[in-house]
């Protein structure tokens, strides 16, 4: 998976330090205002486990924006909308 972006920046997660923009397993996404208020919080980014560990549950597709970032960058959320990453 190639990033839409690309500005080459790295996006480091908060919680876990893992680089969710350049690694070769892109964990970028984006996620509803409301979850990311009360979740991610002070947090600039966060990987896609680290916000699932702070939420206490799995991200659902109703928590994701419907979006090309998500439905190209993001194989967890590629999953849930249907798309199969491996052939993305
Ligand atoms: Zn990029
Ligand atoms: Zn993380």
């Amino acid at each position: 998976m190639k990033c839409a972006c690309c500005s080459g920046k790295k996006m480091p997660c908060k919680d876990c330090a893992k680089d969710t923009h350049l690694s070769s397993d892109i964990d970028y996404y984006m996620v509803e205002n409301a979850i990311w208020k009360k979740y991610g919080g002070d947090a600039e980014f966060l990987c896609w486990d680290c916000l699932e560990k702070r939420m206490g549950r799995k991200i659902q597709i109703k928590d994701i924006v419907d979006c090309n970032i998500n439905k190209n960058m993001n194989k967890n959320a590629m999953v849930l909308f249907g798309i199969n990453p491996l052939k993305a």
